[in-house]
């Protein structure tokens, strides 16, 4: 295609909106920032399974608990114009994720709550939330589940990422683990198994990306 050519096609797709430029320049460089700086953001699989459940449900509203530098939360909010609560506890996340959100468009979509998410409910309470997206410190999971999952509309979903922690799960090599990844293995199994075990909820597990639970509430 010429040059000129594609000029216009790329104007035509910013003037209808089906490009977005500053978020596609925003996506580029929070990835290259999460590699460099070793933030672990959602791998590309897990978050294509997660915007799909967003596409599918149509939440109107989701919490998300570990913002990091803001990616998951805007790539959330950019789906279906959901309003995203994201709790963070990290000073230096924070400032790096109130950059993200003002620089993405999607800022007015978004409340960060600056708060260890263990010690946030009563500044959510308020809020029901169709989808509970868990991605902070692996330990706490259940904790996290129980604090929020009473938030949670009928029908409502939870997510939760890294179930197979970088793959450690279920590699031969657990005795090999030092002592605390060891511990976290044995949080995250006894994680799996509280979901699949709940009654209240169906789980399934998904192995794609970084491990990914998908909860949904029953009736
Ligand atoms: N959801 C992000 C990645 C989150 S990484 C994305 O995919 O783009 C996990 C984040 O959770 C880290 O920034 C960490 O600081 C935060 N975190 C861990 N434990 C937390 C807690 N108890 N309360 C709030 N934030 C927590
Ligand atoms: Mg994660």
């Amino acid at each position: 295609m010429a040059v000129e050519q594609m000029t216009v096609t790329v104007m035509e797709a910013v003037e209808n909106n089906s490009l977005n430029l500053v978020w596609t320049v925003l996506d580029l460089e929070l990835k290259a920032y999460a590699k460099e700086h070793h933030v672990p953001i959602i791998v590309d699989e897990g978050l294509a399974l997660l915007e799909q459940i967003i596409r599918i449900s149509k939440p109107k509203h989701i919490l998300e608990i570990g913002t990091a530098i803001g990616y998951s939360a805007c790539r959330m909010a950019r789906v279906s114009g959901s309003h995203i609560t994201t709790i963070e506890r990290n000073p230096e996340m924070i400032e790096k994720a109130l950059d993200t959100f003002k620089r993405s468009g999607f800022e007015n979509q978004i409340r960060l709550i600056e708060c260890d998410a263990l010690e946030a409910f009563d500044l959510v309470k308020d809020t029901a939330f169709d989808l509970i997206f868990i991605d902070a410190a692996k330990a706490q999971y259940q904790k996290f589940f129980e604090l929020y999952t009473p938030l949670l509309t009928s029908n409502g979903i939870v997510v939760s990422d890294n179930m197979s922690f970088h793959g450690l799960v279920h590699q031969d090599n657990y005795e090999t683990q030092s002592r605390s990844v060891r511990g976290l293995i044995r949080k995250l199994t006894s994680y799996q198994d509280f979901l699949l075990k709940h009654p209240d909820y169906d789980t399934s597990i998904f192995e794609l990306g970084d491990g990914v639970a998908i909860s949904v509430k029953k009736d």
